[in-house]
């Protein structure tokens, strides 16, 4: 008798599973039911449909062949037995191993036994609990449904546009309808930051300041209190704590949480907000039942602590995986694991590109670790090669063991920012890599991709000087702080960059700033009250960084403003 595999939700999990498992053992018979309409579509490209930059929805839905991945595709073409659209999931009898499922369109109801049972479902978005919620042209961006209704009505023609949240969606979306349709576009959330438990505060400004240059308007801590609806019953103002913002449509992008109520309701084992637990082998509680993408836990390899982490990569691999799983094993190594995940990320903006992995600060701290972030500014290749940009690198460490938990950046390339962060983001996840490690590491080079010191290493060499004690280093917003205070607090500021805007500053903030070129720092050194504190700058922090040496020399103490300013330049501030 065939194994029977009964797969809820069919778009990156659920197809990933269902076409694996019948590549190693045709002889399963594999039902797949979804209650949307759109099954295997790319999601992650609903952005870019919304931008227009893809023009056709079912362009998301098509493979690399052009051929479109309905249910038929997969029936017909993947072999799978049986797909269900618009079939929903209502109760799972984990006894008698079955799941009563109802035709959304008949209303009719019909049991389906399995073997094995594969959870799927995804997640859905969090909304506010705010009056008005319910008027016309508020969406949600959770499927193809929603993203042809935005694009629709951007086709139509609309002035303002309200995205409220902080996070992927909410910035992706922002930059593609700000930046392809002139939308004024407005960005709502309650965290000061940008991607508030992935970057520093340095990389929140450097995310703002790109937005702003698409004339996104951020407007940053601050709760939605209502939604106004004019005469149509469709959306026209969004109030918030401080402002009403004009919207001809909202879309609520704060978040999702995973749709575990069928799982918890057939009493799976579940984290209370990061969705269905698992074991290595992405086998809940049951071991007839498998579960992946954002329906479930993870755990986080470096903080060993769970999380939800809502990737369509993630997603795709653990797919496979089950896959693998309920077609019986590997045929040489047996059942596949998946043990974790560190967290990596990457995200397109308007001038330049964002991304990460691992912990950022905040949450290192929050893990136990004695937690610091190192940022550093460096060409992306070698300084003499035309084309190149400077990327922000940031590393995160544990002062006491140099372990390194996490990594992120920013940089107008956003394929050479990819190329360090996944490094990073493999080190992170098949060891425990120190700073050692990442000096070291064997990373390929020529002038037209990198430098003979890769920024990557170079990275890992600034972070080593500061937890050595070598270098003191301040943040960008420590540094503005500093001169904010000026004239109070007994600093004076060195400008170490080659070139006249030294000149230009020392002119503009008489007696507070100097310029104090390398070449002829000993002169230049006469004219600076070496009485005062000394926080030096100059154009990426490695000027400043000699400079701090012979200061030291001489036995005076100074901070340099980490990135000097080409980290000022990227947040947005001038001086
Ligand atoms: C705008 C946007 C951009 C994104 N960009 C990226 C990106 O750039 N990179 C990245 O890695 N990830 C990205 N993602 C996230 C990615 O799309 C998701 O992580 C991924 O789709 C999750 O896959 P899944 O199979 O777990 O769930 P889903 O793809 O959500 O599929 C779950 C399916 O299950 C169905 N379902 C739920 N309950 C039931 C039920 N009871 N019965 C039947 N069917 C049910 C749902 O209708 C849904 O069709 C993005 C997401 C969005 C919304």
């Amino acid at each position: 008798m065939h194994k029977k595999i009964l797969i809820i939700g069919a778009v990156a999990l659920g197809t990933k599973v269902a076409t694996r498992c019948k590549r190693l053992n045709p002889n399963t018979e594999i039902t797949m039911i979804d209650q949307g309409s759109f099954i295997s579509y790319g999601g992650c490209g609903m952005p870019y449909y919304l931008s227009s930059e893809v023009e056709h929805i079912d362009e998301l839905q098509k493979t690399s062949a052009n051929v479109l991945r309905n249910p038929q595709f997969f029936t017909e073409v993947k072999e799978i037995d049986h797909v269900k659209i618009r079939t929903k999931a209502l109760e799972i009898n984990r006894q008698e191993k079955y799941v009563v499922v109802e035709n959304l369109d008949t209303k009719q109801q019909e049991k389906i036994y399995y073997d094995e049972l594969v959870l799927g479902m995804g997640s859905t978005p969090i909304l506010p609990k705010v009056k008005g919620l319910e008027l016309k042209n508020i969406t949600t961006i959770a499927g193809l449904e929603d993203a042809q209704a935005i694009r629709q009505h951007c086709e139509k023609g609309m002035n303002d546009i309200v995205i409220i949240g902080a996070g992927f969606s909410a910035i992706e979306i922002a930059v593609g309808l700000s930046d392809m349709w002139g939308i004024n576009c407005t960005l709502i959330k309650r965290s000061p930051r940008m991607l508030p438990s992935l970057v520093s505060p340095t990389i929140s400004d450097m995310i703002k300041n790109d937005l702003s240059q698409a004339n996104i308007n951020i407007i940053s801590e601050e709760e939605i209190l209502e939604f106004v609806g004019n005469e149509n019953g469709a959306v026209c103002e969004v109030v918030t704590s401080n402002h009403r913002i004009k919207a001809d449509h909202v879309i609520l992008a704060m978040g999702i949480r995973p749709n575990m109520e069928l799982a918890e309701k057939a009493g799976l084992a579940c984290h209370a907000k990061y969705g269905v637990l698992v074991n290595e082998y992405l086998q809940t509680s049951d071991p007839n039942i498998y579960a992946g993408g954002d329906l479930i836990a993870l755990k986080n390899l470096i903080s060993n602590q769970e999380m939800n982490l809502p990737m369509g990569s993630m997603a795709n691999r653990q797919g496979r995986i089950i896959g693998t799983n309920v077609a019986g094993g590997n045929p040489v190594i047996g059942m596949e694991t998946f043990p974790g995940a560190v967290g990596t990320w990457i995200m397109k903006l308007n001038n330049g590109t964002v991304s990460g992995t691992g912990l950022n600060e905040d949450l290192a701290k929050k893990a136990g670790f004695d937690a610091i972030s190192i940022s550093m500014e460096q060409l992306d290749r070698a300084h003499f090669y035309p084309e190149k940009s400077m990327m922000s690198l940031e590393v995160v460490v544990d002062k006491k063991t140099r372990r390194i938990l996490g990594m992120q950046g920013y940089c107008e390339d956003g394929t050479a920012l990819k190329a360090r962060i996944d490094a990073m983001a493999v080190m992170l996840q098949i060891g425990k890599p120190t700073l050692h490690d990442l000096s070291n590491a064997e990373v390929s080079y020529s002038p037209p991709f990198a430098s003979a010191m890769d920024v990557f290493n170079a990275c890992g060499n600034v972070a080593d000087n500061i937890v050595t004690g070598l270098a003191k280093f301040i943040t960008p917003q420590e540094f503005d702080e500093l001169f904010a205070q000026k004239e109070t607090n007994n600093y004076v500021f060195l400008d170490a960059r080659p070139g006249l805007d030294p000149k230009k500053l020392e002119e503009k903030y008489p007696n507070y700033f100097y310029a104090t070129s390398l070449e002829t720092f000993e002169k230049d050194l006469e004219k600076v009250p070496l009485n005062k504190n000394i926080a030096i700058i100059c154009n990426s922090g490695t000027r400043a960084y000699e400079c701090q040496l012979k200061l030291k020399a001489k036995g005076i103490q100074s901070v340099n403003s980490a990135g000097g300013m080409q980290a000022m330049k990227k947040r947005g501030k001038e001086y």
